[in-house]
């Protein structure tokens, strides 16, 4: 069966992209066909994907408002078992459209409708912010994966996105779960970062992906290389932690 898992936290800068590209790869690199949905005007995972923009015919845009299937929209990536169906910086201006048409929280899950033939994955990537296009992907989640930064707020901005999950599974998505929260840029180095990591834990326990993400330079190069982790700095610790991150959800799907 398809899992179809969105990767929401409405702060930036906080690994969602990083974990959405890599988390998707490291999927397909273990044999399972993966999708990788960017819902995200800066397009940061389409590139991170290795896919060229400027050569686009189709994106998410025009599957959001209707204009074409999920199969016109779907690209190859650069690795081997993941296609992507990009996002360019139109789909700014969908929010706007997509406001003024009807079902317009469920877009994305209308169609992405018959994906699950072709894919054992889902990955959805979502920009900062709690408006239509991270409501279009919660609405079309199985499950959520919240990346999270250990700084101060951390916490916080949890309990905000907890209320928001709450009102989608209440109105649009009863089935609606949370896979797990990801600490990400964790430098042990640092005391915030392991009080804030302690803290978490304490807090939602199992839910807490085992897995942390380590902060490395190297995981913020490999996209301007067109290339995921995996390729770039294939012995680095970036790659071994997404690695055991993808074992950990396998096992959680
Ligand atoms: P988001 O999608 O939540 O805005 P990104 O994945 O784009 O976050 O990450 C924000 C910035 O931090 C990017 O420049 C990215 O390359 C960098 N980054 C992400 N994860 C790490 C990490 N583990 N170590 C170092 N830099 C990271
Ligand atoms: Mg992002």
């Amino acid at each position: 069966m398809t899992k179809t898992l969105a990767i929401v936290n409405q702060k930036g800068g906080v690994g969602k992209t990083t974990t959405a590209v890599n988390l998707a790869t490291g999927l397909a690199r273990e044999g399972h066909r993966t999708l990788l949905v960017d819902l995200d005007p800066q397009g940061n995972a389409t590139t991170g994907a290795g896919v060229e923009k400027s050569r686009l015919e189709a994106t998410v845009y025009d599957l959001l408002l209707g204009d074409c299937t999920w199969r016109e929209t779907t690209v190859a990536s650069a690795v081997e078992g993941l296609d992507v169906i990009p996002a360019t910086l139109d789909l700014a201006g969908a929010v706007v459209e997509l406001a003024t048409l009807p079902e317009r929280e469920v877009r994305l899950r209308n169609g992405l409708d018959g994906a699950d033939s072709r894919y054992r994955f889902i990955i959805i990537d979502t920009p900062p912010s709690l408006g239509l296009l991270p409501i279009n992907t919660l609405a079309a989640a199985d499950a959520v994966l919240v990346p999270m930064q250990c700084e101060f707020y951390a916490l916080e901005g949890l309990a905000q996105l907890e209320y928001t999950l709450r009102l989608v599974k209440r109105g649009l998505n009863p089935a609606l779960e949370i896979l797990g929260i990801l600490l990400t840029m964790v430098d042990t180095r640092m005391k915030l970062c392991r009080d804030v990591s302690a803290a978490v834990r304490r807090q939602y326990g199992a839910r807490v992906f085992k897995t942390a993400i380590p902060r490395t330079i190297r995981l913020s190069e490999a996209p301007s290389y067109g290339e995921t982790i995996f390729t770039y700095d294939p012995r680095g610790k970036g790659a071994r932690a997404y690695l055991t991150l993808t074992r950990e959800v396998l096992d959680r799907c």
